[in-house]
């Protein structure tokens, strides 16, 4: 799909950049009022008025993050979206804004990198989310995508790394360990494929899994509903590298402890019977698996009858003092210091 054995790809530098910007960007619509200049000028301009700006930068790199192999380019352009939509929304902001930008080697063709606009359009359009600029750089090596999100909050709303306070109820939204769980599925049948390419791997019995590893969600929902019960929470960190290492951050930055319970991490039915089939330990992969992009935060007690039976919410643990340690309570009540990576986490 990637190479130019095509005839009717169009090759990039028989395009030129300006005119694949133009391409790339012709059917982009701004939704903002803010803003006030977009693509087109040396700089986008942007209004945020008495609101404070959060931004968020990341990086996903060919071979690191992502193997083309078996992730189309679509879902890569709407991922990478995600990935920084889910760091504003963790700091209880909304999102408004993104530049991207790109370095690209040859191999790709016009056709490519239009698949690659389409789920970025895709993601802007979902999340309601002006795309405002960006680079666009040749390499010799592969692709990367660089992906700024801006969003907005209210000083009073923002919520950073280190607030957890001692007592405080840990909380996730969503369920843990799947998006690591596709990623090793997706793998299997690559090997699968290199042996037997007329092999046709049934996946159905793990669409769940594929979904959320090829398509995360980015949880504005839960930012929306926190608002609505009237929630601040103490601290937020988003699920990117793995609960274990996520809920280590805050502890740290915090100066707090944690007690961690093995028996109230939400795992979905489909990833507990793949753990079994594949013979892993479910719990190894909720703590390290990274990518879910799910919200993990503290909130103080006295807000426990707010999110009490809401299926978005699962009460996982417990902020302890600093000297009580990062405490792992598994099913048999026993007590394990929680570690930050096992195996299997990806790079930042
Ligand atoms: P400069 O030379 O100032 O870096 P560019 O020619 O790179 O300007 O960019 C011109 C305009 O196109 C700018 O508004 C920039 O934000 C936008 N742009 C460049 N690359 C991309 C891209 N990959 N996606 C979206 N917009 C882009
Ligand atoms: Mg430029």
């Amino acid at each position: 799909m990637l190479e130019n054995k095509n005839k009717n790809l169009t090759k990039l530098e028989d395009l030129g950049e300006f005119n694949l910007i133009d391409l790339l960007t012709k059917d982009l619509k701004i939704k903002h009022k803010s803003t006030i200049k977009s693509i087109g000028d040396d700089a986008a301009v942007l209004d945020y008025k008495s609101k404070k700006v959060l931004v968020s930068t990341d990086f996903l790199v060919e071979g690191v993050h992502f193997d083309l192999s078996y992730m189309p380019l679509k879902h890569l352009g709407y991922k990478a979206v995600m990935v920084n939509l889910s760091d504003i929304y963790a700091m209880n902001g909304i999102a408004k804004h993104i530049t991207v930008s790109i370095a690209i080697s040859n191999r790709f063709t016009q056709e490519a990198m239009e698949e690659l606009y389409a789920g970025i359009t895709l993601a802007c359009e979902k999340y309601d989310i002006d795309f405002v600029g960006g680079d666009t750089t040749s390499s010799v090596t592969g692709l990367t995508i660089s992906v700024t999100a801006i969003g907005e909050a209210n000083l009073k709303d923002i919520v950073y790394r280190n607030g957890a306070k001692p007592n405080d109820l840990i909380v996730v939204s969503g369920d843990l360990g799947s998006a690591f769980m596709g990623l090793k599925i997706l793998e299997r049948e690559k090997e699968v494929f290199k042996v037997n390419p007329k092999n046709q791997p049934d996946l159905d019995q793990y669409t769940y899994l594929i979904e959320r590893q090829l398509k995360p969600e980015a949880r504005k929902d839960i930012v929306r509903l926190l608002k609505d019960l009237k929630v601040n929470p103490t601290s937020m960190i988003d699920v990117s590298d793995g609960l274990s290492s996520e809920l280590l951050h805050i502890c740290k930055q915090s100066k707090v402890g944690c007690d961690l319970y093995e028996n109230k991490i939400p795992l979905d039915p489909q990833l507990i019977s793949t753990c079994e089939e594949f013979k892993l330990n479910v719990t190894t992969l909720a703590l390290n698996g990274g990518e879910d992009y799910e919200l993990l935060m503290t909130i103080s007690q006295k807000d426990y009858d707010k999110i009490k039976g809401n299926p978005n919410f699962t009460v996982i643990g417990y902020i302890k003092e600093e000297n009580a340690g990062t405490n792992l309570v598994l099913r048999d009540n026993s007590i394990v210091e929680l570690k930050s990576r096992g195996w299997g986490s990806k790079e930042d």
